[in-house]
């Protein structure tokens, strides 16, 4: 097989078998095939697509570059979940613990967050000491103990992403379909999880900028589980505006930890809800969403919820001392409110916009070797829906540079569209893709 007969054949469109691809994935991942003609197939691949076959064995090739993660020593069935990345996502900060207080094991492999969306490590760093470098028998342990543990990417888990996510980032191939499907499916089932929860966000702040490609998103990914046999849900969720008030990461992890004490934002409470409840269904421990529901509220009125998040920080040597007193997580220099010169009502938010900003302010990574400030970020005080009075603030920004936040300042005023006309707010969650097919709500 050569690889400039195999690009070829896909710059024609034509269907590439398990073989080729196989040849393509591993020769890749090897080093025999180089990065120019891999950045070739992937824009041929961008241009002429792949169908669902072709991507369920890409997947399968990618899970084979590297090594699994083997969770058979963790009692009963394993939930895991995942976003497709977004604005102010602190879900997982507060469904894993709701998720496990009620013995569902949560055994997660997360990641960092880079360009304008946010990762949830970062967001766990910000409890001084957290440690996700753990041993798997560390991790294992953890879960046993406690029910829940978090390690981060390990390099010898899907290598083949790794190489090739590099890649796409830098030749504008991250935005296609099957890439995307590929990539994240072959990381969540090398984590060996049996149930699978997706969160496809669709809006100004994600990568499927309308309803209906995060739904095709949806659609492949749950096809792609499904398809080897786990239990697959996506949850298809809104974001053209950031998900609760808060986007930075010690903001975030004190957002998430109002929102286990029973003082979370609507839509954040409704995502964790439906996301939670998911990870219930998927591993039989309710039969419903309404069930489900009912048992991760009673989770977050009875403290559970949060006994158990304190628990899993201190298992992983974070500081709980900020849980009690927000003073002890990393604080700014500088703080300025956004103010507005006239009334109106929120009709927009570009809400990478909203992302950019905190990146701009050092809390994202412009590289994947950027160090970030744990400390910046914005509070979010109006959105879409909300009327805004002249004078009235509708963000404020915490920073540690006055420069930085000069321009974050200009950046987020940039972001923010304003009405005469009443605007209804967006529905957080949007869909629900099952095997059996698509629920919108
Ligand atoms: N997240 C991933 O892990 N991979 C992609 O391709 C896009 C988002």
């Amino acid at each position: 097989m050569r690889m400039y007969d195999l690009i070829t054949k896909k710059k024609h469109g034509e269907e590439l078998t398990k073989e080729e691809i196989d040849f393509i994935v591993s020769g890749f991942t090897k080093g025999d095939i180089p990065d120019y003609q891999m950045s070739a197939f992937l824009m041929a691949v961008w241009f002429k697509g792949m169908n669902i076959r072709e991507t369920i064995d890409l997947t399968q090739s990618m899970i084979d570059s590297g090594d699994r993660l083997d969770l058979s020593a963790i009692k009963g069935l394993k939930a895991d979940k995942h976003s497709t990345g977004g604005v102010g996502d602190k879900t997982s900060l507060i469904v894993g613990p709701m998720v496990a207080s009620l013995g569902v094991p949560v055994a997660k492999m997360s990641g960092r967050g880079l360009g304008h969306t946010g990762g949830t490590i970062d967001k766990l760093e910000s409890f001084k000491g957290f440690n996700v470098a753990l041993t798997d028998e560390q991790f294992i342990n953890n879960v046993n103990k406690i029910g829940i543990a978090l390690i981060g990417q390990t390099a010898d888990l899907c290598p083949a992403d790794k190489k090739m996510y590099a890649l796409r980032d830098v030749t504008a191939t991250v935005d296609n379909i099957s890439l995307i499907a590929s990539s994240i499916m072959s990381k969540k089932l090398a984590a060996g999880s049996d149930a699978i929860i997706l969160d496809v966000k669709a809006g100004s702040g994600a990568f499927m900028k309308t309803f209906e490609d995060a739904k095709a998103l949806a659609e492949i990914m749950v096809q792609i589980g499904t398809g080897v046999g786990k239990k697959t849900y996506a949850v298809i969720s809104d974001m053209s505006q950031p998900l609760g008030n808060c986007v930075g990461n010690s903001l975030e992890a004190y957002e998430a930890i109002e929102a286990l004490k029973g003082n979370g934002p609507a839509d954040l409470m409704e995502a964790c809800y439906t996301l939670g409840a998911y990870m219930l269904i998927g591993v039989g421990k309710a039969k419903d969403e309404n069930e489900a529901v009912k048992m991760l509220e009673e989770t977050i009125k009875s403290g559970s919820a949060l006994a158990k998040f304190k628990e899993f920080i201190a298992a992983q040597g974070g500081d709980t001392s900020c849980i009690d007193n927000y003073e002890r997580f990393p604080r700014t220099e500088f703080k300025e409110d956004i103010i507005a010169t006239e009334d109106g009502y929120v009709s927009d938010i570009l809400t990478d916009e909203v992302g950019m900003t905190s990146l701009i302010l050092g809390g994202g990574r412009e590289t994947k070797d950027s160090i970030i400030d744990l400390s910046v970020g914005l509070k979010i005080r109006k959105k879409i829906g909300d009327f805004v009075s002249k004078g009235e603030t509708f963000v404020t920004l915490y920073a540690n540079d006055i420069e930085k936040l000069r321009a974050a300042s200009a950046r987020i005023r940039g972001a923010y569209k304003f009405s005469s006309q009443k605007v209804e707010p967006p529905k957080h969650v949007l869909a629900i893709v099952t095997s059996e097919g698509i629920k919108t709500m």
